[in-house]
């Protein structure tokens, strides 16, 4: 992937590598409709789990959210489900297990829980996830924990798309920075995203105010690289970026940095002074402030065609660019306390028997970021545990 994003050498090939391997599998292209044809990575996931519950004649409902948790005597004897209208009474006769993501689409519970500035708008987790699951652990006694925490991730939000986009790797290519609205940088770029907007809220006040934020970048920069929506200048020429993408401030575009700045209410002396450091940066290859590209993982999305950092380069060609980034999330992270069997636990760690919980809707495990697939790993590791558990299976 970090191949194909900085079109490093060879990008071309292993292209058409990939689309010679998907269109020339002629066994799969016969097998069906374009929708039913090979599916790759998370979709792979989801489709295996899929064609389990399918195989065993397990009914699967869309639509139809739970509305309260039964219980008798303490405990949790099923849930009560609208469906088409219609709210319908479902026994459990081992157990309910709670997954309905976090509560990142619930404006109320972000602002009790969650650092400021905080928004749904800037969120990429699913409109549905709106925190029904906690609330009703909590109703039942359950303990929560992490609750102030998220799986940090900026992003940029892009008029009429339903969801923004995440943005991370972009931030780590050379020749660009992102900075405040004083027009200063406040975190190294190239570290993990979780990382990085721990750091935004570190030094976020109110007379510096850290979210929005920008980042810039030059005309090279937009030649080689696809930026949030701006695929490479190639791709999408600036004449096909739509007029409300500036009009709104999401994209600017100027001939010079101070420009730039004033056309997006940035500080621009600071702003010239930081461009100015960068530059001074990308020649010495050593990021005096951040020390961006110092880690193998910041180098991870580089571009080893800059040397000597490959997370450093200059910001100097005219015109220049920004792109409006937020203090986004891609869920949250904080929920019901579980034990090891995925059982919600009261505040004294004892369960609530008959009630699970595993992913979003319970305290993360794995709460810092040892790598992607720190939220997947554990929900479906949980979602095994509790099968077990109310199963009586044993390995
Ligand atoms: C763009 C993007 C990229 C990501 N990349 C990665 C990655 O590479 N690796 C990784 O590990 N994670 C990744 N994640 C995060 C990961 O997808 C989520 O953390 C994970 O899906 C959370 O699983 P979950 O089951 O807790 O919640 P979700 O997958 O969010 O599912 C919760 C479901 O519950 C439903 N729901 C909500 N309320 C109710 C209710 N009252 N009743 C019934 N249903 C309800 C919702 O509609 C939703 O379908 C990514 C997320 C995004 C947005």
């Amino acid at each position: 992937a970090a191949l194909l994003t900085v079109q490093g050498p060879g990008w071309i090939k292993l292209t058409m590598k990939l689309m010679a391997s998907y269109f020339l599998d002629f066994a799969w292209l016969l097998r069906g409709r374009k929708t039913s044809r090979k599916v790759c990575t998370g979709a792979a996931g989801v489709a295996r789990l899929w064609y389990s519950l399918k195989k065993r004649d397990i009914p699967l409902w869309t639509e139809s959210p739970m509305v309260a948790l039964l219980d008798e005597e303490g405990r949790v004897v099923g849930a009560e489900v609208k469906k088409q209208g219609k709210t319908l009474r479902i026994q459990a006769r081992k157990g309910v297990i709670l997954a309905a993501g976090g509560f990142e689409r619930n404006q109320a519970m972000r602002e009790q829980y969650l650092p400021k500035p905080t928004s749904t708008a800037w969120s990429g987790g699913v409109e549905t996830n709106t925190g029904d699951a906690i609330v009703e652990g909590q109703r039942l006694g359950a303990a929560t924990r992490l609750m102030d925490g998220a799986w940090w991730c900026t992003t940029i939000s892009v008029p009429g798309e339903p969801a923004p986009r995440l943005s991370i790797m972009e931030k780590s290519f050379p020749g660009s920075c992102v900075v405040n609205m004083n027009g200063e940088r406040f975190a190294n770029e190239s570290q993990n995203y979780m990382a990085f907007q721990k750091d935004l809220y570190k030094v976020h006040t109110d007379d510096n105010p850290c979210s929005p934020m920008y980042q810039i970048f030059d005309a090279r920069f937009r030649r080689d690289y696809i930026v949030g929506p701006l695929m490479t200048a190639q791709l999408k020429p600036d004449w096909t970026i739509p007029k409300d993408w500036f009009e709104s401030k999401l994209v600017g575009k100027a001939g010079s940095v101070r420009e730039l700045a004033q056309q997006l209410g940035i500080n621009a002396d600071n702003l010239e002074k930081t461009v100015e450091k960068m530059n001074g940066y990308a020649k010495t290859g050593k990021d005096l402030d951040f020390q961006r590209g110092d880690s193998a993982y910041d180098r991870y999305y580089g571009d080893q065609r800059f040397q000597p950092n490959p997370c450093l380069g200059a910001i100097d060609e005219a015109p220049f660019y920004a792109i409006r980034v937020d203090a986004g999330d891609f869920g949250t992270q904080g929920g019901l306390a579980t034990n090891p069997n995925a059982q919600v636990t009261k505040e004294n760690g004892e369960p609530i028997e008959g009630l699970y919980a595993v992913g979003n809707c319970s305290a993360a495990v794995l709460p810092t970021y040892p790598g992607p697939g720190s939220t997947l790993g554990p929900a479906m590791t949980f979602a095994y545990q509790a099968a077990k558990h109310l199963s009586g299976f044993k390995d």
